[in-house]
């Protein structure tokens, strides 16, 4: 191929340039201005609460993320207390958000933060060296806790902008996400905090995703071309799903008295170190579980069954079966026929409760103890 053949085809396949009109900022922050919505994280916005609440904030909805932050910043209140934190205490204020890894990664940022910088660095490029800080987290934080001009680009980010330009690209690609991130660099040096914010709050409360954006209550509305073509739900332009690999399984209940069996999951891999119930990785109906209970060696009053339920991963999916056993003696560890994961014990619901965080993906379950 010739050097000119080829130089054409790399043109043709870079993202088209993304201009942001002049006039988008000003109505923008006007329009954040007297409707930002009343956050805890936005009343003192502290390096420390600023980064934590960015980072709950990742998969997850405001709502969800509100009585979490204010319990974190209750028991965790500063990068010292967080590098600190047994890891234990961490998952459990973590219990049920999801995607565990953030909390290790934040105790693993304060940690490094603190002996690197004497605390949270104040510019994206050093920010960005952090574990879990990515350029998003690194832009974000920067902006609204130190004022710098840099943007910070998330998924209401480039919903609102492809659909302000009729984006055609694949906003997904990371080129795509440098050229909106260039493009906003003008309007970010008018008040970085603010400016940052008020993107991401339109995309959040107006600009909405899955087909409902408001319009009509939109401040840039005159400017958007998605909005003037009659088309906002053509853009951004969707790349086809990954489909989610299915796993099926069985959770058991086992209950001596008053106890339930719980264990700890594996060191690494989905959910790693937290608590969970024993389970078999078969989907089984009510005579097979009552079989397999007995094949590994417990004897049982009665075993009946709880609830389906399904839990949803980004790339996976739980298909659960679940049973409550109850036991006619507390098991032998030590005998050779009882096969429970290793660290299995048995414990009051209240132990549990206090100390031991459980994913939700276990949540049908969890909320059947007693
Ligand atoms: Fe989004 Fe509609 Fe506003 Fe355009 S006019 S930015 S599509 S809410």
């Amino acid at each position: 191929m010739s050097e000119r053949m080829s130089k054409e085809l790399r043109d043709a396949a870079a993202p088209a340039p993304i201009e942001i009109p002049e006039e988008f900022a000003p109505a923008l922050l006007q329009w954040y201005g007297e409707n930002a919505r009343v956050l805890p994280w936005r009343d003192d916005p502290q390096p420390y609460k600023v980064w934590v609440s960015e980072i709950m904030l990742q998969q997850t909805r405001v709502e969800a993320v509100k009585p979490y932050f204010q319990r974190f910043m209750e028991v965790l209140p500063d990068l010292e207390s967080l590098a600190q934190a047994e890891e234990q205490i961490l998952l459990k204020l973590w219990e049920g958000l999801g995607y565990y890894n953030r909390a290790r990664n934040l105790q693993k940022a304060a940690q490094q933060a603190l002996s690197e910088y004497g605390g949270l660095p104040s510019t994206a490029e050093e920010l960005i060296r952090l574990p879990g800080i990515g350029p998003y987290t690194a832009g974000a934080v920067a902006s609204i806790a130190f004022g710098r001009p840099v943007p910070a680009v998330d998924g209401n980010v480039l919903r609102v902008v492809a659909r302000l330009m009729a984006y055609d690209g694949d906003i997904s690609k990371d080129s795509v996400k440098k050229g909106v991130a260039e493009a906003l660099v003008p309007s970010v040096v008018l008040d970085p905090a603010a400016f940052n914010q008020a993107v991401m709050e339109l995309g959040a409360t107006v600009c909405l995703p899955n087909g409902a954006p408001k319009c009509g209550g939109c401040p840039v509305r005159r400017l958007c071309l998605a909005h003037e073509m009659g088309a906002e739900l053509s853009f951004p332009v969707k790349k086809a799903k990954k489909v989610r690999k299915i796993q099926q399984k069985t959770i058991f209940l086992l209950e001596f008295e008053n106890r339930t069996a719980v264990c700890r999951r594996p060191e690494s891999g989905l959910l790693a170190g937290l608590w969970g119930f024993p389970e078999s990785d078969d989907y089984l109906e009510q005579d097979e579980a009552e079989l397999y209970l007995e094949h590994l060696g417990f004897e049982t009053e009665t075993v009946l069954p709880l609830k389906k339920s399904k839990h949803i991963f980004s790339h996976m999916e739980w298909h659960m079966a679940g049973y409550r056993a109850v036991l006619r003696k507390l098991p032998d560890f030590g005998a050779r026929r009882i096969l429970l994961p290793e660290g299995t014990v048995f414990l009051t619901k209240e132990e549990i409760e206090a100390r031991c965080a459980l994913p939700s993906a276990y949540k049908a379950y969890t909320k059947e103890l007693r």
